[in-house]
């Protein structure tokens, strides 16, 4: 046997009997499956990676729909069609071996695609992008992702890490990235502390003890072990600065981006449409050509800009921040109340713990779309000091802890 494979054989043997084969909990599972938004009749379900099909077992038990469970490795599902037998679930649980990235649906079909510490298997973006098509409408992506959890983790993770899966990313990156393969990412979540342990480190930590004594004669298997040692320790030592995050993504026909400057004409354009829409009260104090040229000239160079577009590259909304303010969010009338506007909230406030903004008293639907979303008044002026001699309120933000 050459060395790859001698290092194969080990690894299996250390994750042999878990029963997981990835950070997770039943406890966790299930609540996350009973948050889902609902699923049609006879929806189209699969739990990609599946593992010993841990969560493949509670998506049965809970949703009572047929759930295809897809893993490489026959033995993990021969694992899990025996823990289906025993719970009289075998008429729900179809497993496949196969690889989750070539899926032989139809184009629109399916429903939810769970793939719990498994996406990155393939990537997280590459797994985004090729299940995309084949997702229906309003289909769902539900994922768990090994993630930054802080601005800048420290140099020991980051080593670790850069040479053991270098494409970890923050959990703004990840969501981001969701956003622009074309997913709203309706929730996301950091899996408690307890996951890594209980059904993952601990087991694994078992066996690896229960190793040691065959290692002395097994080099490739020591220097297995080793390094899920080190992994295991780090994790104890770094757990605030990385964890597995868990995201929740639906399919939509708008996309997030960020702005480049060709988009500036559009950008004007919407944002004169949207404010004579909500506020036609308002003096119009500025020309196209001035619209124009502080978008061109001052937003973009200097603020944080995203687009939401359509298919065929309609920018139907944007937002511009800097690093504690929201200075615009703008929506196409026609499509406001679709949920676009939060998503283009939620890319500001996943990447900063506090953002402040001003909009005019009259614009109810704005104020409580920001009361919505979390931000309080902090003061009221009269508009004395604004352009448009309106009088304002100021809103803020605090990230919860
Ligand atoms: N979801 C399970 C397993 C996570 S580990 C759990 O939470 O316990 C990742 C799993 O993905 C492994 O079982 C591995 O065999 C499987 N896997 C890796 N690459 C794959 C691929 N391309 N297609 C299908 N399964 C794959």
């Amino acid at each position: 046997m050459d060395n790859k494979s001698r290092e194969h054989v080990a690894r299996a043997r250390i994750h042999s009997g878990l029963p997981r084969q990835g950070p997770g909990s039943d406890k966790n599972t299930e609540e996350t499956v009973r948050r889902l938004p609902s699923l049609p009749d006879a929806a189209r379900i699969y739990d990609l990676g599946c593992g010993p099909g841990r969560a493949s077992i509670i998506l049965a038990r809970i949703l009572r729909q047929k759930i295809i469970c897809v893993d490489l490795q026959q033995s993990f599902l021969d694992q899990l069609n025996d823990d289906a037998a025993k719970r009289k679930l075998e008429h729900l649980i179809e497993t496949r071996c196969g690889d989750m990235s070539v899926l032989p649906d139809k184009k629109g079909s399916i429903d939810l695609i769970w793939a719990e510490g498994a996406i990155y298997a393939i990537g997280f973006d590459a797994g985004l992008r090729s299940w995309h098509p084949l997702l229906s409408e309003r289909g769902m992506v539900a994922c768990s992702e090994l993630s930054w959890l802080v601005p800048n983790p420290s140099e020991e993770p980051i080593a670790y890490w850069k040479a053991n899966y270098p494409g970890i990313r923050s959990v703004a990156q990840n969501v981001m990235a969701a956003e622009q393969l074309g997913y709203e990412c309706i929730d996301h979540f950091t899996l408690p502390e307890s996951c890594w342990w209980d059904e993952y480190y601990n087991p694994w930590s078992r066996n690896l003890e229960d190793l040691r004594e065959d290692a002395k004669h097994d080099e490739v298997l020591r220097a297995v072990i080793e390094r899920a040692s080190v992994e295991i320790d780090l994790f104890r030592r770094f757990s605030n600065e990385y964890g597995y995050e868990f995201y929740l993504l639906r399919k939509s026909d708008i996309k997030i981006r960020q702005a480049v400057s060709d988009d500036a004409p559009q950008i004007a354009q919407l944002m004169a449409k949207s404010l004579r829409e909500a506020l036609p009260f308002l003096p119009i104090i500025h020309t196209a050509e001035d619209d124009l040229m502080h978008i061109s000239t001052t937003v973009l160079p200097n603020n944080e800009v995203f687009v939401a577009h359509n298919e065929r590259e309609q920018i139907v909304g944007f937002i511009a921040f800097d690093d504690e303010w929201v200075h615009t969010l703008y929506l196409l009338p026609e499509f406001m109340s679709r949920g676009i506007g939060t998503r283009l909230l939620n890319i500001a406030k996943v990447q900063r713990k506090r953002l402040m903004l001003w909009t005019f008293q009259k614009n109810e639907i704005a104020k409580l779309f920001y009361a919505k979303h979390g931000f309080v008044v902090t003061k009221e002026t009269d508009g004395a000091s604004n352009e448009e001699r309106e009088p304002d309120v100021h809103f803020e933000w605090i990230a919860p802890i």
